[in-house]
């Protein structure tokens, strides 16, 4: 037997041909990875019902059988009109997307954020320019008109050296940079980026620590999440500290006022990922803003009042939402469990992890390991940031050690 679920506008008495209420919105998701299954969790809970199109039985679809999901490519402008003609509100779990057909839904569906948000910001370089005009500080950065040494060269006597080259687009966990230490890198550099793609060059960023901010922009106004500590390796996120370990409350209200600032000067609703350098002269940069939850926004599923999902769905759907939903109940660490050498060594730290149940896995049922690729993730919360390291250090022992 079938079950079927009753929407507010379908009980009796109410009337079916007004508009949707809040809770009866179908949302619409570009994307089925494990962000956009962490934001099907989060509406579950609400029975609203998500929409997930991506290609196969991905991670999203995964965990709901109440949205109807469309099989397709993100990028497939015919999927996404399926997906906006069974949809309220359209959103994205990645900004790779076709924005000319969000552009052309627009007319006819709500798209959060606004799909000029989503065009600027998936071109990394037009995002800095975007930045630097209304005022936001960011590494100054070069684009270099073709992917050719003379152009580099010219962008390193600019920029001087070590630099970092970087694809204006496509780039994630890292695939996208390539670092330029000397003039002997430039014709590697190149190469491993894709010779012809668009790229730009970007000053190197002597940082002390790299942080991140969670930035929610709804219908009111502009609210934001916990400062945390981000910890990279080979240009991949690799743990989350927050609060941030050793940065002054002063410090850390000049973090969260430059990551307002930064998503304040683009439009729509949602969640937004802020990246920052936090430089050795205590300069802050803004490095990358993702218009859409973030990795370094994991750790919020356990240690603040409300997810960086459920804000995210609050968000677009206007539902209410305040500054003191976003604060902090424990102090949190989140690391990353990414594909190892062996296709199960991911299912073994997990298996290692569940030994302490203060540690909360997050597997995203990827199928098979890919070296690098980030296949679930453990947050653990403590009364204290150092018993919260402590908890998850025989984990981080066990990734840094290589599973056989
Ligand atoms: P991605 O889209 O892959 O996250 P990012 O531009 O955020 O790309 O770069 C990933 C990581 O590489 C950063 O978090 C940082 O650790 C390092 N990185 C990026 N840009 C620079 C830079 N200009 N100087 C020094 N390190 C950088
Ligand atoms: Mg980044």
């Amino acid at each position: 037997q079938v079950v079927k679920i009753i929407r507010k506008s379908e009980t009796a008495g109410s009337n079916t041909s007004a508009q949707p209420g809040i809770m009866d919105k179908r949302v619409g998701v570009l994307g089925g990875g494990q962000l956009g299954a962490m934001l099907v969790e989060a509406a579950n809970q609400l029975r609203i019902p998500v929409n997930v199109l991506d290609v196969g039985h991905s991670s999203a679809k995964q965990v709901s059988s109440i949205g109807t999901h469309v099989e397709g490519s993100f990028k497939d402008r015919e999927a996404i009109k399926r997906l906006a003609a069974i949809s309220d509100v359209v959103t994205v779990e990645i900004e790779h997307v076709d924005t000319e057909i969000l552009e052309e839904i627009s007319g006819t569906v709500d798209v959060q954020p606004s799909w000029k948000t989503i065009r600027t910001i998936q071109d990394k370089y037009a995002q800095k320019q975007h930045l630097h005009e209304f005022g936001v500080a960011t590494a100054k950065s070069v684009a270099l008109e073709t992917a050719s040494i003379e152009k580099l060269k010219k962008a390193s006597n600019i920029l001087g050296l070590p630099l970092m080259l970087k694809s204006r687009r496509e780039a994630y966990d890292g695939r996208g940079n390539y670092p330029v230490k000397t003039n002997e890198d430039f014709k590697h550099a190149l190469k491993a980026l894709g010779g012809n793609k668009s790229l730009y060059a970007e000053k190197w960023a002597n940082f002390r620590m790299e942080l991140a901010v969670m930035v929610v922009k709804t219908k009111d106004g502009v609210l934001s999440f916990p400062t945390t500590e981000t910890v990279h390796e080979n240009s991949i996120c690799k743990l989350t500290y927050t609060p941030a370990r050793g940065v002054s409350e002063a410090m850390n209200g000049k973090a969260q006022d430059l990551a307002r600032k930064a998503v304040a000067c683009f439009d729509g609703k949602g969640v937004f990922g802020v990246e920052m350098f936090l430089l050795e002269d205590d300069t802050l940069l803004v490095n990358e803003i993702a218009p859409r939850p973030h990795n370094s926004g994991h750790y919020t599923i356990e240690a603040c009042r409300v997810s960086q999902y459920e804000a995210h769905l609050s968000a677009i759907l206007d539902l209410p939402l305040r500054q003191e939903d976003l604060e902090l109940r424990e102090p949190a660490v989140m690391l990353n469990i990414l594909g190892g050498e062996a296709k199960d060594s991911h299912l073994q730290i997990a298996e290692a992890a569940l030994k302490d149940r203060w540690l909360k896995v997050h597997l995203y049922g990827k199928g098979q390991a890919r070296k690098g690729r980030k296949m679930g993730h453990i947050t653990v919360c403590a009364p204290t940031i150092s018993e919260a390291e402590r908890r998850i250090q025989p984990l981080i022992d066990l990734v840094d050690k290589g599973t056989p």
